[in-house]
């Protein structure tokens, strides 16, 4: 065997090694373990408590209001807004269940119907309401909560709204199809939805809006 050849056959050897080391470590590298719960808790609770969060939400919805701004003299429009840690806020209902959900507990708070608004949602209702928009709330709370809902968001502040939608009982579609189809009538009606406004993606995909904005949740999901 020539010196080149060798060296060439080295090379490989040295290079077929170096490719099994990698393809081997890479079949043994396991995912790393989830976050821990209690730490996730204390960094969502100093999310909250050193105002990041309501910076956070001002930041979209200051975007929101200019973006409305831009749309005021144009006929029939209206915003969609959902209610729940959109308009208003859950928190201090979550604070007594460290952040879980507990139906049974749930609907005493609710009935209470005094969450507070989102100061920057509330703003952008009343500049909607100053412009002549009309407001449609979109939620995903139960017909049967009407009465506690409505009281809750003329508590919170908020001007008259033309709608309230909610979900029928019995109606088992996911947040994304209930609140897609809802926006769909609202166009069919003749308005043009300026922009939609939700914290989670399922209150905003599916589109029928012209504009859609984020506002964060760190504390649950739904589809
Ligand atoms: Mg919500």
């Amino acid at each position: 065997m020539s010196r080149t050849t060798r060296s060439n056959a080295l090379r490989f050897g040295v290079l077929s090694v170096s490719i099994g080391l990698v393809l081997l470590m890479a079949g043994c590298a396991t995912p790393p373990p989830p976050p821990n719960l209690g730490a996730l808790k204390n960094d969502i609770t100093e999310y909250y408590k050193n105002g990041r969060y309501e910076k956070d939400c001002a930041r979209v919805t200051r975007e929101a209001r200019r973006t409305l701004s831009a749309w005021e003299g144009k006929k029939k429009t209206a915003i969609v807004l959902d209610v729940d840690d959109t308009a208003i806020s859950t928190l201090p209902y979550l604070q007594t269940t460290d952040f879980g959900y507990i139906p049974s507990l749930w609907m005493p708070w609710a009935e209470q119907a005094d969450a507070p608004a989102i100061p920057g949602t509330l703003e952008l209702a009343k500049q909607a309401a100053e412009q002549q928009t009309a407001i449609f709330f979109i939620t995903s709370r139960q017909e049967a909560w009407r009465a506690c809902t409505e009281q809750n968001l003329r508590n919170a502040g908020y001007p008259n709204w033309t709608s309230l939608i909610m979900k029928q009982a019995g109606d088992r579609r996911n947040t994304e199809k209930y609140k897609t189809a809802e926006r769909e009538k609202i166009i069919d009606m003749g308005y043009t939805i300026v922009l939609n406004l939700g914290d989670q993606e399922s209150d905003l995909a599916g589109g029928y809006a012209e504009y859609t904005f984020k506002l964060p949740n760190p504390c649950y999901w739904l589809p």
